[in-house]
């Protein structure tokens, strides 16, 4: 079973037949299963399951906790419709997610742990360090939560909000099945991307796994000195591991593979930077790729700045034959990049 501190069982944590399992073994029947798991896939719990008896509730209340994320705060862009969700835990922690709609859907962009104990220098989650691992019932109740909350479906997900989901990986895993499970939301693993700063051990676990989503690499350098400076990671997994272990990804699942590239003033974003960041992709990676270039989100604490030169940085990569785009920016007007929020609000609370 899931590993938690509950004394009770994680109900959304559970697979359509685990929790089959477990009705039975509460001496319920089976029919009983399709109904509740209908039921906390819609985010309702207690009263709100309309066709079950009341003695029924409370003995799935005596049973199993329900852990929905509720809403805390959730800022609304005027631009884009973008929203960003500040969701507290069963335990008072926040963690953040960001609504955003796309032509190709509706996205979210998900966190995978309270906080960050990777060390980014660029990024807000890393600031406070990591408190906790999310479960994967509170991955999946961050989808949950905000389809009840904007009465919309979310058919992509991204796993690029707060947290290394690869520090949290058989918690990750397990939510990758559930979320992609036919009796469960049903969103394919083809629609979802895990982002990674680069940890070479669960990337290799991952090719194992047998999941279609797609890889994105934080890659955010062109050489060791620089991404060990804005990426501790790095000294642990060379950019040279980190894309040959990229490369041994493509090869056993044929998953084209993204690299995120956010540039910085100063940092990494020099025209020789790009030439550089070519030729490096191209020695290593000899399977179709993309590099999405993000201008950087400035985080007070940092004091890095965005760079002025993402057009020029993105032309000599595509003259250099990669494939290269820039991020759009949705929510600029309400900090939307993760990290931020949570961090405001626990600095009010203190
Ligand atoms: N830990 C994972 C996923 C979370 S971060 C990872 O490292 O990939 C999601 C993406 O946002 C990463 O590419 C990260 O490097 C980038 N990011 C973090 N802070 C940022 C900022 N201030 N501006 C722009 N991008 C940022």
């Amino acid at each position: 079973m899931m590993t938690n501190s509950f004394e009770k069982i994680d109900i959304l944590s559970l697979s359509y037949n685990e929790l089959e399992k477990e009705i039975i073994e509460i001496g319920e029947p089976k029919f009983r299963a399709k109904q509740i798991y209908g039921w906390i896939m819609k985010g309702a719990w207690g009263k709100e399951m309309k066709n079950l008896p009341t003695s029924l509730i409370e003995k799935l209340d005596n049973h199993f906790i329900f852990t929905l994320p509720t809403v805390e705060k959730r800022l609304v862009s005027k631009i884009d419709g973008t929203k960003k969700y500040l969701f507290k835990l069963y335990d008072g922690e926040l963690i953040e997610s960001v609504f955003m709609k796309y032509e190709h859907g509706n996205t979210l962009c998900i966190s995978s742990q309270v906080g960050c104990r990777m060390g980014c220098k660029f990024c807000a989650s890393t600031l406070l360090g990591r408190t906790r691992d999310l479960l994967p019932s509170e991955m999946l109740g961050q989808i949950i939560s905000a389809q009840k909350d904007t009465g919309e479906r979310i058919s992509n997900v991204v796993m690029m909000g707060i947290g290394e989901p690869l520090d949290n990986y058989d918690n990750t895993i397990k939510f990758l099945k559930l979320v992609s499970a036919d009796e469960g939301l049903n969103i394919g693993l083809r629609h979802i991307s895990v982002s990674t700063c680069g940890l070479v051990d669960k990337i290799d676990a991952l090719s194992n796994e047998g999941l279609p989503i797609t890889l994105s690499i934080s890659l955010h350098a062109y050489d060791n000195d620089v991404r060990s400076e804005i990426m501790p990671v790095n000294k642990k997994y060379s950019i040279e591991e980190l894309l040959t272990a990229c490369q041994r990804y493509f090869e056993k699942t044929s998953r084209r593979i993204s690299f995120e590239y956010t540039l910085i003033a100063g940092k990494n974003d020099t025209e020789q930077g790009a030439v550089a960041l070519a030729s490096i992709i191209k020695k290593y990676i000899k399977s179709p790729c993309h590099v999405n270039l993000i201008p950087l989100n400035e985080v007070k604490e940092t004091r890095l700045s965005t760079s002025k030169n993402v057009a020029g940085f993105k032309n000599k990569l595509i003259s250099l034959g990669i494939n290269a785009t820039v991020r759009r920016r949705l929510g600029s007007d309400i900090n939307a990049s993760c990290g931020q929020l949570r961090k405001g609000a626990k600095e009010e609370n203190k």
